[in-house]
């Protein structure tokens, strides 16, 4: 067995503790590695267990992946910051954005999705942390957003994605992914019918799941440090 192998069999295990502890139900919680910086060769291991579902954040380089892995039933996910510029081939290689935070990028995604291929699927990213560096639509701001982009036909609004800030505690994780949670319930009451709760990565996996993640995007547990 090699180390990405055993490394994604131990996290799947991990999060089926997590759901069982948590009260979650079984396989609610999906599984996407993220693999920014990993090697065609890596990502080709974590695909020969089951790996389906990966998230990439720089176009570039993300689009050889892509490539080389054209022939495989695989789902990409875009999880980096936008820039207008990228938002053509964003539309046209990707399944899902997850990363969405303003009009005019989800205009710019909703006219360059080709005719033919189903709607993007996005997320819109929130600022749950208050970090003016942090990239996402503060709470105040996301109401109207996500109205826009239900709107938008080439859309489809599947959920929210937050990156809380590094280094707490769990609980003070907890805190800031409730926050999270609490936004995605309060669109569902208002009639948005948001499946997906994009949260948790190597260091608040168990937060994450606690607080209702349905998507877990996972790097470093899986493929070891990026260099
Ligand atoms: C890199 C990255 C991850 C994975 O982070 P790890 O700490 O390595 O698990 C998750 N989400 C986003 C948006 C990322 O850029």
């Amino acid at each position: 067995m090699t180390d990405i192998s055993n490394n994604i069999r131990a996290i799947k295990n991990q999060i089926h503790e997590l759901e069982k502890r948590y009260h979650r139900d079984p396989d609610s919680v999906l599984l996407l590695a993220a693999s920014k910086t990993q090697s065609i060769e890596k990502i080709q291991e974590a695909i020969s267990v089951g790996q389906t579902h990966f998230g990439e954040n720089y176009l570039q380089e993300a689009l050889e992946k892509i490539t080389a892995f054209a022939t495989k039933n695989l789902t990409w996910h875009f999880i980096g910051p936008i820039q207008s510029n990228k938002t053509k081939k964003i539309a046209e290689h990707f399944s899902w954005v997850q990363t969405v935070a303003d009009e005019k990028i989800a205009q710019r995604l909703n006219d360059q999705r080709p005719d033919h291929l189903p709607p993007l699927n996005i997320c819109l990213q929130v600022n749950v942390s208050g970090e003016q560096t942090k990239s996402g639509i503060y709470p105040e701001g996301l109401l109207p957003l996500a109205e826009f982009c239900s709107s938008l036909p080439r859309l489809r609004l599947r959920g929210l994605m937050a990156l809380p800030e590094p280094k707490l505690s769990i609980e003070e994780q907890r805190i800031q992914l409730r926050k999270l949670l609490l936004l995605f319930n309060e669109l569902n009451t208002r009639g948005f019918r948001l499946d997906t709760l994009s949260m948790g990565m190597s260091d608040d996996l168990e937060a994450a799941i606690a607080e209702g993640s349905t998507l877990v995007r996972i790097g470093t547990a899986l493929f070891g440090a990026r260099i």
